[in-house]
């Protein structure tokens, strides 16, 4: 006698000779013995359940192994996608930060607030000078410093632009604004 075509079985409600499905032996293997003990306790004694139960079992310790595998990032990834990273541009208000899969815009003022307390807490660490004024300019930010009278003006302008280029990085990802920084006043000793 043939099964109707319009009563499709799947292979996991297929009953097995002694009537137990295969979705009742797949959820114990899954989930373990505790899943269904009066199954494993026929499966014990029952040849056709103890069959399809070993290979099933087999199957998910295939599954096990490779869900415990840890995912290893592939040689050469960080690099390939900082290499795509595209660039900045000023766009009216905003910078378009160009980052893999799409931009990302942040408002000039939020780059302005973001570079000014990074400047303000390098300098007050520093103790070499103040400063005087943050501004977007175009694709970058520019800062101007006053440096107090013999402080070596480079050394701490570089300081200064890569502080804030890191504290930068930091908060908005690695496509971000050129800093410069611009000496603007000299303060004398009182
Ligand atoms: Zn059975």
């Amino acid at each position: 006698m043939t099964e109707p075509a319009n009563e499709p079985t799947t292979v996991r409600e297929r009953a097995l000779p002694c009537g137990r499905t295969l979705a009742d032996l797949v959820a114990v293997a899954a989930d373990g013995p505790g899943a269904d003990p009066v199954l494993v306790a026929h499966a014990a004694d029952c040849p056709h359940c103890g069959a399809e139960l070993a290979a099933l079992r087999a199957q998910w310790d295939l599954v096990r192994a490779a869900a415990a595998e840890p995912v290893h990032t592939p040689d050469g990834l960080v690099s390939r996608v900082l290499d795509s990273v595209r660039g900045v541009r000023g766009r009216g208000g905003e910078f378009q930060l160009d980052q893999v899969g799409g931009a990302l815009l942040v408002a000039e003022r939020v780059v302005v607030l973001l570079a000014r307390s990074a400047a303000a807490d390098l300098l007050a660490g520093h103790g070499g000078g103040h400063l005087r004024s943050v501004r977007a300019a175009g694709d970058t930010v520019d800062i101007g410093l006053a440096v107090r009278f013999g402080t070596p003006i480079q050394p701490l302008a570089e300081l200064v632009r890569a502080h804030v280029s890191a504290w930068l990085r930091e908060h908005l990802g690695t496509s971000v604004p050129a800093v410069t920084v611009d000496v603007v006043d000299v303060i004398y000793p009182v």
